[in-house]
């Protein structure tokens, strides 16, 4: 099995800090194809028993989840 790499703080602190647009999740139109936990370069998607959720204090808000949502249910709004 191929490990995973977890989000951890580094010399400047999490990459939350980095934040200026934030993914907001719509539960009700996820399907859990976890797509956008696949695409997420910082790891900051979790993966739980029905819907993914969003760790805001590693997430960077570089949009990448909410492009790949072909669902739309993540939506990117100002912090
Ligand atoms: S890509 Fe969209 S539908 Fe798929 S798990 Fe993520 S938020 Fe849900
Ligand atoms: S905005 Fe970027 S860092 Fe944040 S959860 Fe989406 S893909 Fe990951």
């Amino acid at each position: 099995m191929i490990p995973l790499s977890e989000p951890k703080e580094g010399a400047s602190g999490k990459t939350g800090r980095w934040r200026t647009e934030k993914p907001v999740l719509n539960k009700e139109r996820c399907t859990n194809c976890l797509l956008c936990w696949v695409y997420c370069p910082e790891g900051a998607i979790e993966r739980t028993e029905d819907k993914v959720e969003i760790d805001y204090d590693y997430c960077k808000g570089c949009g990448v989840c909410a492009n790949e949502c072909a669902r739309k249910a993540i939506v990117m709004e100002d912090e």
